[in-house]
């Protein structure tokens, strides 16, 4: 039901070049269900002149015939999406009803990556002398190196894949260790669509070792990197001292700020689901809520018994609304945020322990009345934990959502139009939504501000990353 993952390196699948292996293990019962083939640098050096080979090629096929191959890809990856969701919930945990959105969300992004790299346009500028045209070319930037996150083994993987592959570069994904099989299955469906050998390339390894070979490597023309701001910081540094194009999308913890005039009802329920989703391990998720004092005891009253009602279990349970947490370091980080909020004062409304003792299971959590200095007010939780707090009014509102180092996601919840104006101007962040869920669609931007990183991974703004500008300036003799 799971397969051994390979490296994927000039169009063919194969062991490291050391016959190294890690093994992959289910976070729902920590048995062993797989290995992946662990690249050291020999197996980058191949794929490193695969990528300058791939991007020589892949480069030349015109945009048109670039778009044709990636729709193609975007419907085998949907035809597979079963057999895709099947292994992500074995690896990373989720439930198997979200590891299928995902999956399909994911081929939906391949589709609109497709469609914008046919609209690339570069321009014509007026040009002061006659018979001299001034024309702006857009050309792919070169091979990628990408990084990616197991908390969206797809979806991390999908953006940079599709945004790279639409202009005409060519790419190595570094996937997650920890979640190899179902990004594999997505390079798949690309090398079977028919992208050239070398243009896509998949490593698996050390990612520490990986990416400190290849950020600096002169073939590597640009990095993405989705992860933690700590790790987003080291590889930007390093990519600076290259000069090397960057996009990070770092971590977050995402402020909910809930007016006096909310509809409290579609609040908490659309934000419990919200914090719930992928067991809260989502650089978005929803984490401190401020609620205005008027309606923060109703507020509070119906987010619990919504937490309270959320069955966790097996991801393959179809009743299951929350699974495991992908790896034990999140489990242990659940208890020690829950332990550090005790000390500071909190109250634990619900949840706030493991759950039996095997896997790496947490209870959906509440916390209300958490003290600033607590862990969990200053450092993203990534996990089912929601902090609740009162606030009096706009201005301590405003104060409290942008005193973090970090700007990713933001919502809000009010009935006034002249509110939802003044938060939507005065939160430093990259995204907000404003009385409904409305984050992550392929065609709007995706990306943060402060420490949350750089470079949009949604959007038509999304290929700009992958493009350079060319000036070319030509007069006829
Ligand atoms: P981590 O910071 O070590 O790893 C995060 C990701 O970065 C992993 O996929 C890892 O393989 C990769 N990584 C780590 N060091 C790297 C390096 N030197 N070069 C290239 N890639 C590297 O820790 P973790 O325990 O996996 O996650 C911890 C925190 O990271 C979470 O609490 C969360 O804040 C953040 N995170 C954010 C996202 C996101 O979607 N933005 C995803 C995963 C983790």
């Amino acid at each position: 039901m799971y397969p051994n993952t390979q490296l994927f390196i000039d169009g063919q699948w194969c062991p490291a070049a050391s016959g190294r292996t890690m093994p992959v293990v289910n976070p729902a019962d920590h048995s062993q269900i797989g290995t992946l083939a662990y690249a050291e640098n020999a197996d980058l050096d191949r794929a490193l002149e695969a990528a300058e080979k791939g991007y020589k090629v892949w480069r030349k096929v015109s945009a048109y015939d670039r778009s044709k191959i990636l729709r193609k890809a975007a419907d085998l990856f949907r035809e597979r999406a079963d057999t895709v969701a099947t292994y992500m919930t074995y690896e990373q945990g989720k439930p198997l009803a979200e590891a299928r959105m995902e999956t399909l969300a994911g081929a939906d992004i391949i589709d609109w990556f497709a469609e914008e790299g046919r609209r690339a346009y570069g321009r014509v500028i007026p040009a002061r002398a006659e018979g001299v045209y001034q024309l702006v070319l857009r050309e792919p930037v070169g091979p990628v190196a990408a990084f990616t996150p197991w908390n969206f083994p797809i979806n991390q993987a999908v953006r940079k894949l599709s945004a790279a592959l639409a202009t005409g570069c060519s790419v190595i994904l570094k996937a997650p260790e920890e979640t190899p099989a179902s990004p594999a299955e997505l390079v798949r469906a690309f090398a079977d669509a028919g992208v050239p050998a070398g243009a896509i390339n998949l490593v698996y390894g050390n990612p520490g070792d990986i990416s400190s070979y290849l950020i600096p490597h002169p073939v590597i023309r640009k990095i993405t990197f989705t992860g933690s701001t700590p790790v987003g910081k080291q590889l930007a540094a390093l990519a600076g001292l290259h000069m090397k194009r960057v996009t990070m999308e770092l971590g977050g913890h995402a402020p909910v700020v809930v007016f006096d005039d909310a509809d409290i009802d579609i609040a908490a329920k659309a934000m419990a689901s919200a914090k719930y989703r992928n067991a809260g391990q989502v650089c978005v998720s929803p984490t401190r809520f401020l609620v205005q004092e008027g309606v923060y005891q109703q507020f509070v009253a119906k987010f619990v018994e919504y937490t309270k009602g959320i069955k966790v279990g097996s991801g393959f349970d179809k009743d299951t609304r929350m699974a495991t947490l992908a790896n034990p370091r999140r489990q242990s980080a659940m208890i020690e945020h829950v332990d550090d909020a005790r000390h500071h004062g909190a109250t634990v409304q619900t949840g706030g322990s493991p759950i039996g003792e095997h896997g790496n299971f947490f209870q959906p959590t509440v916390l209300t009345e958490v003290d600033t200095d607590a862990m969990s007010m200053n450092t993203e939780p990534f996990g089912p934990l929601a902090i609740i707090n009162p606030f009096k009014n706009f201005d301590d509102a405003v104060k409290e959502a942008n005193r973090l180092p970090y700007g990713l996601a933001a919502y809000a919840w009010t009935r006034s139009a002249k509110t939802a104006n003044a938060i939507a101007s005065q939160i430093e962040t990259g995204m907000l939504t404003i009385n409904n869920l409305g984050l992550a669609l392929p065609e709007v931007p995706f990306g943060g501000v402060k420490d949350s990183g750089y470079g949009s991974e949604g959007g038509s703004e999304a290929i700009e990353p992958y493009l350079i500008s060319k000036f070319v300036s030509q007069a006829g003799l």
